[in-house]
């Protein structure tokens, strides 16, 4: 099926293609809920078709087991997909809300209303998730799109331009494989919308790409996402969940928890139970695990080993084993890190955890702030009191209390970042809005009118001032 579309793609001019989905999204067709709903089945059905080449594409790319594969990519778009179908009809509804005293005989609705054509843009990290999901998202609220999934993790992009040429008529939903030279071609279309998923750097180039259109953006970035873990934290529970959530694809998941601020009392205690259970899910030697992640590409592989050799990284406390070949880190815990150190200036993006002490409350707040308000956040604590003080107090996207990276995996939060780390938010209704514009409409009635609005009203401004009160 690829070999009869691909060479269509590369004839067609990129303006032509970007035309033909403005024309068929103007035509109407996208609009009803039938619509919606046959290309989300589709959707739905093709992933099914296609999950042994989705599988052997994802442990080609990113060394990803069945288990992790099925679990946070497949299976959440198809999460996705059954609530958008479940509940498209009810957030596509038009829905009345009241009408002010001065407005009297008129009816007021807000009416969702496609962006339009949009350009959907999508990482390597989890390259069907992060780029099928917007497109669940897209397609329920009745928008035409252009995809352009990550030419870092190839296999994937291959099987998705496969799927996506087999299931969508090209007027309707477009891909278009490539790097950053595709992009910038992208970026210069007529879209309505660009919903990017990467890092910060290139979500500047997006935005002012945008701009130059005043073209709306929804930017899913990343950052630093900060663990703390509090004194009278459940160790046990602790260690397992943030083992988890930095493994999980060797530590390449935006919101993995990128380093840890420990109270200083149980600091050894939590390092040693999370090295038992590295141990416990990976054996003593991770990086011979053949379903331990591999990092995407040298150059990671290299940043990474990089941060190892700083001058102000400290020591490493547990693992710091690489391979090279196999571009695979074992899972390395550094203490004695200073906050001037590269593994606490940028994102990691990889299994390495920095472990910083904390005392008092106060260190807490001065170590996270010393970086971008964060995507993500993790609290550890038996107490309500001290978890309400740390969400309450720091800005950042999303998170979890007692659990790390669980709330990406829900269709009823809102998922995404601020500031640095993101504009906007989806997954389930909250990308429904992501991709709608929402319409406020008042219908005046035509059986009377009341003239104090007009100049000739002898009497109008006293009766505004008592209802503009
Ligand atoms: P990236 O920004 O390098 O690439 C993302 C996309 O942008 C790719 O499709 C790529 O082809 C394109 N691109 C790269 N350079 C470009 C340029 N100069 N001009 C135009 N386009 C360009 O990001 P990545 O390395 O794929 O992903 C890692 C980053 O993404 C991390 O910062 C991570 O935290 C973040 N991320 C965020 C989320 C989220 O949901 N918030 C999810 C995954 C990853």
């Amino acid at each position: 099926m690829n070999d009869e579309i691909t060479p269509a793609v590369i004839a067609d001019p990129l303006d032509a293609k970007v035309n033909r989905l403005q024309s068929y999204y103007r035509s109407g067709a996208t609009r009803s809920i039938a619509f919606r709903k046959g290309q989300l089945h589709k959707l739905r059905n093709a992933i099914h078709q296609y999950e042994p080449q989705l599988l052997a594409a994802l442990k080609q790319d990113l060394n990803k087991s069945e288990l992790e594969a099925y679990s946070t990519e497949i299976g959440l778009v198809l999460k996705e997909i059954r609530v958008a179908l479940s509940r498209v009809r009810r957030w596509a509804k038009p829905k009345r809300v009241r009408t002010p005293l001065s407005h009297f005989g008129a009816s007021s609705q807000i009416v969702p209303e496609p962006l339009g054509t949009t350009l959907i843009i999508g990482p390597w990290n989890y390259p069907i998730y992060l780029m099928l999901a917007p497109v669940v998202a897209a397609i329920a609220a009745g928008n035409t799109m252009m995809l352009k999934p990550s030419e870092m993790a190839p296999a994937t992009s291959r099987v998705l331009a496969a799927l996506i040429g087999e299931v969508f008529r090209p007027e309707f939903v477009a891909l278009i494989e490539g790097g950053a030279d595709v992009t910038t071609e992208l970026l210069k279309q007529p879209f309505d919308h660009f919903f990017f998923t990467g890092s910060p750097q290139v979500g500047r180039i997006v935005m002012e790409a945008a701009a130059k259109k005043l073209i709306p953006v929804t930017l899913e970035l990343g950052g630093k996402s900060p663990c703390i873990v509090h004194k009278d934290a459940n160790i046990e529970l602790a260690a397992r969940r943030i083992v988890f959530g930095k493994l999980t694809n060797a530590g390449q998941t935006c919101v993995a928890p990128d380093y840890l601020i420990v109270h200083k009392a149980v600091k050894q205690q939590l390092l040693s139970k999370m090295a038992s259970v590295v141990e416990d899910f990976y054996g003593k030697e991770p990086i011979l695990n053949p379903a331990y992640g591999k990092i995407v590409n040298e150059r990671h592989f290299h940043r990474l080993v990089s941060y190892l050799h700083d001058d102000n990284v400290g020591h490493v406390a547990y693992g710091g084993q690489i391979d090279e070949a196999a571009c695979k880190i074992a899972p390395t815990f550094l203490e004695g890190v200073s906050l001037q150190a590269r593994v606490m200036q940028e994102e990691i993006f990889g299994p390495i955890m920095p472990f910083i002490e904390y005392e008092q409350t106060e260190d807490i707040y001065a170590t996270v702030q010393a970086s971008p308000k964060p995507l993500a956040l993790y609290v550890f604590s038996g107490s309500p009191e001290f978890q309400q003080e740390i969400i309450g107090r720091i800005p950042f996207g999303g998170g979890c209390i007692n659990d790390t990276i669980m709330h990406l995996a829900t269709s009823y939060l809102p998922f995404g970042g601020i500031g640095t780390s993101g504009i906007g938010s989806y997954h389930g209704e909250h990308g429904f809005k992501a991709f709608s514009h929402y319409k406020g409409i008042l219908k005046q009635s035509n059986l009377f009118d009341i003239p104090f609005r007009y100049p000739t009203s002898k009497w109008g401004l006293a009766i505004i001032r008592k209802l503009l009160r």
